[in-house]
């Protein structure tokens, strides 16, 4: 069976850009609606070191935006358990220590990632994270179980080494932002580490020719993102991008590839269901359970048209066949890691 596990980053931008209703509410909401009219559960990665700073200067933001945004997160939250859907992990290590002065936030490193904190503080942090969101879901979902984190970082890697013991001690099983699978893989995901007790659920992402890069659907959220958050790095990333190695631009577009995430914020229906299909031929789905990890962001969320066609072709067209269904972190982790 082929699961298709939606994944959603909720957050503001990483360097504190943005506004909680309007890049996180807001697109969600819609999110929600569209998951529920074709019966697809989302998984809500929570960013839990974001979220505790939001508690933290509750008072402030309520003086300065006239709303509290920690309360319409858990609200949010509590609404999804409620209807059904799933809420993991996700930690931003910058939100670690910032602060919030005068309508900003201010963070000290916002380049930094997991495995720059010492082994304790990385254990600390995942232990608040999930106390928090266990606090806000257990009354309404008995059942709920927090196994998996998204870290994040510079690049799309499987959990670094130095946070295998401490993701094991506070009893996560999985682990989700690598966008590369072994290919002799063929179940999908893989063990961290020796000891086999964590495993790597990679953001299921497929080789293509550079060009591809520039699709209409991938320019106008990366747009918008830079209209928001105006981070300097923008145009260098950009230029680094596309730039190829061995040969000029326009030839590196058709002969180069990289990369590209199965990202329902990015992608036409189209597109969505390409990888699908790719999917199918690329994992061994009539012998094992494999996990097909979509990700989205709610403030990338601009095309609703998109995402609505590709659930309601991927329920008409894939799910009769009984090789696909539509699952969530915990139940895959748990039916299959546990
Ligand atoms: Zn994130």
């Amino acid at each position: 069976m082929l699961h298709i596990i939606i994944s959603l980053d909720y957050e503001i931008f990483g360097r504190g850009a943005g506004d909680v209703k309007r890049h996180m509410i807001m697109p969600t909401e819609r999110i929600l609606n569209i998951c529920e009219k074709h019966n697809a559960p989302l998984t809500i990665m929570f960013e839990a070191c974001e979220y505790l700073k939001f508690e933290e200067f509750d008072d402030e933001l309520l003086a300065w935006l006239g709303y509290s945004p920690a309360e319409l997160i858990r609200g949010q939250v509590r609404n999804a358990l409620r209807n059904g859907h799933d809420v993991q992990l996700h930690i931003h290590p910058q939100w670690i220590d910032a602060g919030f002065k005068a309508g900003k936030w201010d963070l000290n490193v916002p380049g930094r990632a997991i495995n720059d904190l010492p082994e304790e503080m990385i254990y600390e942090t995942l232990k608040k994270g999930k106390e928090k969101i266990v606090s806000i879901a257990k009354d309404i979902a008995p059942h709920y179980k927090c196994n998996t984190v998204r870290f994040t970082g510079s690049r799309w890697i499987e959990a670094p080494p130095g946070t295998h013991a401490a993701l094991e001690k506070s009893g996560i099983k999985a682990h989700s932002l690598a966008d590369y699978c072994p290919d002799e893989n063929r179940k999908g995901y893989w063990p961290l580490g020796s000891k086999g007790k964590v495993w790597e659920v990679p953001i299921y992402s497929v080789e293509l020719p550079k060009y591809r890069m520039f699709a209409l659907t991938r320019i106008v959220p990366a747009l918008y993102r830079y209209s928001v958050d105006r981070s300097p790095d923008f145009r260098k990333k950009a230029r680094a991008a596309a730039v190829s190695s061995g040969h000029g631009f326009l030839a590196g577009l058709f002969r180069d590839t990289y990369k590209q995430k199965w990202d329902f914020c990015k992608q036409s229906a189209a597109e969505m269901v390409e990888f699908l299909e790719a999917g199918l031929r690329r994992y061994d789905h009539r012998n094992n359970e494999v996990p097909l990890v979509m990700i989205g962001h709610s403030k990338d969320f601009l095309s609703d048209r998109e995402f609505e066609r590709f659930l309601r072709i991927t329920a008409k067209r894939y799910l009769p066949s009984g090789d696909v269904k539509f699952s969530t972190f915990q139940g895959f982790v748990e039916e299959n890691m546990d």
